[in-house]
């Protein structure tokens, strides 16, 4: 099961050179074959981006520079590849570095304010798919809680509200602090989930689609840095979701935080 990428690429007046990208898109089937080794999906999922830019910018130095076409089209290609790389890299190492030992950081966070901003560095991207985010809540909303753990875990459920939504979609933003603990759900209008991938979205380098998932960028470890980071600031995550309707994802934590709980 194989997605192919092919270009061709003018040698002379007569010939092309063809150079076929050939990517895995084997779904990945069974328990046993997603324990896979987490090692063995690092090297696969990095190998990708890394063949990529290697055979484009070889191809390129060996003459296909000459033409402007291809040039910009081979630039375009090793431009992306290496922005998937770095993602895959930063969530790599954000899940090594949680799996060592989280250090929390406790500080009192306005949730209004904080969302506010958050929602901000995500406004060319709600733009260019005409998303309109809807905020609910209140001023006072007042939490203790590691702000850049939290941050990281906003930033990917948002981000993932955007990339699966549809164009012209809506995202709900929503937030409350109950007797004992404090909620926030993102809420889309996008593809879905399907009920028994609903907790497999969670497994490391697990896509749902990876066609799909792949033409929006994604690596498949986001929302199991985003479980990492709950756990780690005594929380839960959960999900609702209809597909074609949409999906709610819910972190709930504790008001009572504490540095650095064993
Ligand atoms: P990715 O980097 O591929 O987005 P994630 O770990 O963030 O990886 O998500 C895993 C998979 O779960 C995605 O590939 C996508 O298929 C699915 N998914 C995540 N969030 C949503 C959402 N809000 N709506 C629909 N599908 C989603």
């Amino acid at each position: 099961n194989v997605d192919a990428h092919v270009v061709y690429v003018p040698v002379n007046a007569h010939h092309f050179l063809v150079m076929a990208l050939l990517y895995d898109i084997t779904e990945l089937k069974g328990i046993e074959r997603m324990q896979m080794d987490f090692v063995g999906n690092v090297s696969h999922e990095l190998k990708t981006p890394i063949t990529a830019i290697t055979g484009f910018t070889e191809t390129l130095l060996q003459g296909a520079m000459d033409d402007r076409q291809t040039r910009e089209e081979f630039l375009k290609i090793v431009y992306q590849e290496s922005l998937k790389l770095t993602e895959l890299v930063e969530d790599i190492l954000s899940l090594a570095r949680i799996d060592s030992k989280p250090q929390l950081n406790i500080s009192e966070l306005n949730l209004h304010d904080f969302i506010v901003s958050i929602l901000k560095t995500f406004k060319p991207e709600l733009e260019k798919k005409q998303i309109e985010a809807n905020l609910q809540i209140s001023d006072h909303c007042q939490v203790n809680i590691d702000k850049s753990k939290l941050q990281h875990v906003v930033n990917n459920l948002i981000q993932n509200g955007i990339k699966y939504n549809q164009t012209g979609g809506k995202l709900w933003i929503n937030a409350k602090i109950r007797k004992n603990d404090w909620y926030l759900s993102i809420r889309d209008t996008g593809y879905g989930i399907a009920k028994d991938e609903q907790e497999r979205i969670f497994e490391r380098f697990y896509r749902i689609d990876t066609s799909r998932s792949r033409q929006n960028g994604g690596t498949g470890l986001g929302l199991s840095v985003v479980k990492e980071y709950v756990k780690a600031l005594s929380g839960k995550i959960e999900v609702k979701s209809q597909v074609g309707v949409g999906s709610t994802f819910t972190v709930t934590f504790p008001l009572e935080m504490k540095d650095n709980p064993s």
